[in-house]
């Protein structure tokens, strides 16, 4: 366990940047030591790993799932989830509004898409929103989507990652004039992560999902 957290945590809110703690592969006391210094918002990419977190820690945790989610297992997290940044079809988010009418709830949601020069990320392709009709979203009275999440390609060369981030800024930005006009929740743009969230934040991000820095290196998978 690194003690970067009271630093990492200044940095951010200064800019008024949110931060979700990936806890994904960590143990129940990990995530527990840095609930004890206040930090509430968790991130895990894993339903089956998620579920029996939530069972055993605080109730007052807001969990964020932002890894790839099968529409089979939105029923497992429609009653709790805080936040879905890994919305990455039309169909999911058909599921999670199914989900959320029978818990009855409304569910945050981000659109993810596709900005890495990688074939191995899941993700919207930017153009996806060209053949969305202008009132598309009004068919999910039951989600609420947020705004936007997106990975950079896995590299060094934080120009291209710079790049890349900027692409998300421009894709958030063109659907909120064209479908979240006006809409106050429409307001997030999940990006960064360890190695390149201060790159994300020069480039607009407000809410950074960061793991390794927190926690320290993960076990392999
Ligand atoms: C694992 C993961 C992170 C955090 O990555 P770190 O490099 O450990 O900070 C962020 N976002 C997603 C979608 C992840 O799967």
């Amino acid at each position: 366990m690194s003690n970067l957290y009271p630093s990492i945590l200044n940095e951010l809110r200064a800019k008024e940047v949110q931060l979700v703690a990936v806890s994904k592969t960590q143990p129940e006391q990990a995530i527990l030591e840095l609930y004890r210094q206040g930090q509430r918002d968790f991130g895990e990419n894993r339903v089956q790993e998620l579920l029996p977190k939530y069972e055993a820690l605080p109730k007052d945790i807001r969990w964020h799932l932002i890894g790839h989610l099968q529409s089979n297992k939105v029923k497992y997290i429609a009653p709790f989830v805080h936040l879905i940044h890994s919305v990455d079809s039309l169909d999911l988010l058909n599921e999670i509004d199914k989900q959320a009418a029978k818990n009855h709830r409304s569910i945050d949601c981000l659109l993810q898409f596709h900005i890495a020069q990688e074939s191995s990320k899941y993700g919207l392709l930017p153009d996806a929103p060209d053949s969305w009709s202008q009132n598309q979203f009004e068919a999910w009275p039951n989600v609420r989507i947020c705004g936007v999440m997106g990975m950079a390609t896995f590299t060094e060369d934080m120009e291209q990652v710079r790049g890349e981030f900027q692409l998300l800024r421009r894709i958030f930005g063109r659907l909120r004039e064209r479908f979240f006009f006006e809409n106050e929740h429409f307001r997030h743009l999940s990006m960064g992560m360890s190695d390149d969230y201060p790159v994300a934040i020069e480039t607009g991000s407000t809410m950074v999902r960061i793991g390794t820095l927190l926690f320290g290196d993960r076990a392999p998978a």
